[in-house]
């Protein structure tokens, strides 16, 4: 009896078993199932996963390894290039079919689309999938046929397409190939610092897998949900779902996140669950400008801000980068970065207003940053958040929005539990001291330890004196559509 051809299973930002279509096609071919990771190379300058991310990948994958091995299927690791690794793999397998779930940003679309035309061409079948969004970026669009500009009316029309199809349930059956087939060691890759080891902290928070991200949003949702419309901005409460991670990589779908929610019971109440679902709704939305604006991380979306006067300021650039301002929130928010690879939704909108406003520094240069140091730096959230506080993105917070981080901190740190968590040297200000410590007597400074300039810097701009600069800047585009 002749074996079927086995089929390649190519994952990506995919790294699980449940509700996973591409895997779903694998199994109900009945053949012999070998899954693929390749850690590809950088294309424009930057490697397809930054820094800090590599961490959370290299974890993944061990849990996926293990959890398809447990079912029989062996994960084979390749680095380099896919269009020749994934074909060429493909051919010495004798494949008959190649499967994945679809990707969206402009450099995997690019390279996806290679690869299929090279297999067809060469008698191999290809079937994708769409299995990272709730509704595929190109299935919302106005009514003249157009893609969507303004977060509201895209969400309100996402949500007219109707409920997004059944979670699939992990395959009962899979069927692995017999002989091994050669791989990279993980370990090899290198994707886990070691010395320094600056990622030693983020194990104390994250469980990076499939089954670490069944268990947060379990949690969330029994713990979370019900407060998170009136908590979600506290950073000094663990008041959101941290789930973006674990989205990032494909360990849970958003569809899954979408019917847990739905089905989470009376008690989350209906705002919980319309509230949490609209900030995945942002995150269907990013994708969609991705999809539809592929240039989002290079070029500012409103052409105007082109003309916008960014500073060069390398010593500003590296006091946000180590949390160094002198300005208690904006530190906060960057050392919870260092130390964990993620931060706060409120406090990033903060920081990065600080960086592009305050300092004037270009927004691509804390997108960067960002793209290094987050555990969930994504193609599509990141780029588009970043231009959406500088007010050059689609549906962006206007340009004269300047945060005041001193307020900010006020209002959603109230007792500076935050800051005194990330910035010790201030944890002994009282709380009318500790979102302005320049402001506070020398008295009270004195019995808290703190020496500005010495313990802990003085801010490096003027909150009002740099809020006019900016505006100043600002107002200058005006005109320019
Ligand atoms: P929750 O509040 O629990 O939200 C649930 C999920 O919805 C998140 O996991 C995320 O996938 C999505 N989501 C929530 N808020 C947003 C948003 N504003 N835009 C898009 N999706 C959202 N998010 C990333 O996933 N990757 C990034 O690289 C990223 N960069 C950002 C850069 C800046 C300057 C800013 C202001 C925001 C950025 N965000 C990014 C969006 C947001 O801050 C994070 O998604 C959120 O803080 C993740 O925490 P959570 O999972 O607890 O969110």
């Amino acid at each position: 009896m002749t074996l079927p051809s086995p089929t390649l299973l190519w994952f990506r930002n995919d790294l699980r078993l449940a509700d996973n279509p591409a895997l779903c096609r694998a199994a109900e071919t009945g053949a012999p199932v070998i899954a693929l990771y390749v850690l590809e190379n950088a294309a424009g300058g930057r490697a397809p996963v930054g820094d800090a991310a590599r961490w959370w990948l290299s974890r993944s994958l061990q849990s996926l390894g293990r959890d398809l091995e447990a079912r029989g299927v062996q994960l084979v690791l390749r680095s380099g290039d896919a269009r020749t690794i994934v074909p060429d793999l493909a051919h010495c397998l004798g494949a008959g079919l190649v499967a994945w779930n679809r990707r969206y940003d402009p450099v995997g679309i690019a390279c996806d689309s290679a690869i299929k035309a090279d297999l067809k061409a060469t008698g191999v079948a290809v079937d994708t999938f769409g299995g990272s969004l709730l509704r595929e970026p190109w299935e919302v669009k106005t009514q003249a046929g157009d893609p969507m500009r303004v977060f509201t009316p895209f969400w309100r029309a996402h949500q007219r397409l109707g409920e997004p199809g059944a979670s699939l349930p992990v395959p009962a059956v899979l069927v692995g190939s017999r002989t091994p087939v050669p791989s990279e060691e993980l370990a090899s890759w290198g994707l886990e610092p070691t010395s320094p080891n600056w990622a030693a902290g983020f194990a104390e928070v994250w469980s990076p897998g499939e089954a670490g991200a069944r268990a947060r949003l379990a949690d969330f949702l029994d713990a979370g949900l019900a407060r998170y419309p009136d908590e979600r901005n506290r950073p000094d409460l663990a008041s959101t779902s941290r789930l973006s991670p674990h989205l990032r990589f494909g360990e849970l779908s958003p569809v899954q996140i979408w019917h847990a929610s739905e089905h989470a019971g009376a008690a989350s109440g209906r705002a919980g669950i319309d509230k949490f679902l609209s900030e995945v709704g942002w995150r269907e939305f990013s994708y969609h400008l991705l999809f539809h604006w592929p240039r989002l991380a290079q070029d500012n979306f409103q052409a105007r801000f082109d003309a916008f006067p960014w500073r060069t300021d390398p010593a500003g650039l590296a006091a946000w980068q180590r949390g160094l301002t002198g300005y208690p929130l904006v530190d906060a928010g960057m050392r919870e970065l260092w130390q964990t690879g993620w931060m706060h939704n409120r406090v990033r909108m903060v920081v990065a207003s600080f960086l592009i406003k305050h300092l004037m520094i270009d927004w691509r240069e804390g997108e960067a940053w960002f793209w290094e140091t987050l555990v969930d730096a994504d193609a599509a959230n990141n780029a588009a958040s970043w231009q959406w506080v500088a007010g050059s993105g689609a549906d962006a917070a206007p340009y004269f929005r300047v945060f005041n981080p001193v307020k900010q901190g006020e209002t959603f740190d109230p007792k500076g539990d935050y800051i005194r968590r990330y910035v010790p040297e201030l944890a002994r200000l009282p709380d009318s001291a500790i979102h302005a410590p320049w402001q506070a007597d020398d008295q009270v400074l004195k019995g808290a330890g703190v020496r500005l300039g010495v313990t802990y810097p003085r801010p490096i701009v003027d909150h009002a004196v740099a809020r006019a600069r900016a505006l100043d800047a600002f107002q200058a585009l005006r005109g320019r559509d």
